[in-house]
């Protein structure tokens, strides 16, 4: 048994050994997600992400559950999120003195109150962000890059639906 799980754990950490597949993680923190949703926060074809969800799925890192023609993700366990967190709060102290790009405002340490991605909805902090745009004095923070894109193409689209 005391082998085993160490075993088991390396057969584990492989499957989450991809950036991508990493970060659907992050997107699933708060929510479940269908394939579709995942794609477009991620920019990312689809043939490519339902290998990676393939793999979490086999993993059992995430679970799925079919509902009309979508099927929805969802992290099976939060300690999949805490040990994510664990390991990104190491590598983002080693980034913390590098410059970042000028619109890239991102000091992802810091914890204010919750806002959500203006593209999807995704409830966010400045600590799951992936990425934030400084405009107008204003911070927009975004899931990942397939938000953010569609962000910079048509701001006003976004923010006129955000005011409902
Ligand atoms: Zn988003």
């Amino acid at each position: 048994m005391y082998k085993q799980i160490f075993i088991e754990h390396a057969k584990l950490l492989k499957a989450l050994a991809n950036p991508k597949r990493l970060e659907i993680i992050q997107l699933l923190r708060d929510q479940e997600l269908s394939v579709g949703q995942i794609q477009e926060m991620l920019d990312l074809p689809q043939a490519n992400l339902s290998q990676h969800l393939q793999v979490l799925r086999q993993a059992q890192v995430v679970t799925a559950r079919k509902e009309g023609k979508n099927i929805y993700y969802k992290i099976a366990h939060s300690n999949f999120l805490h040990a994510s967190d664990l390991i990104r709060e190491i590598l983002i102290k080693r980034h913390q003195n590098d410059d970042l790009a000028d619109e890239l405002v991102l000091k992802m340490s810091d914890l204010v109150p919750l806002t959500h991605d203006p593209v999807c909805g995704m409830r966010l902090s400045p600590k799951t962000a992936a990425f934030a745009l400084k405009r107008k004095s204003q911070t927009y923070y975004f899931c990942a890059e397939g938000c953010l894109k569609k962000f910079k193409t048509q701001p006003d689209r976004y923010l006129k639906s955000k005011q409902k």
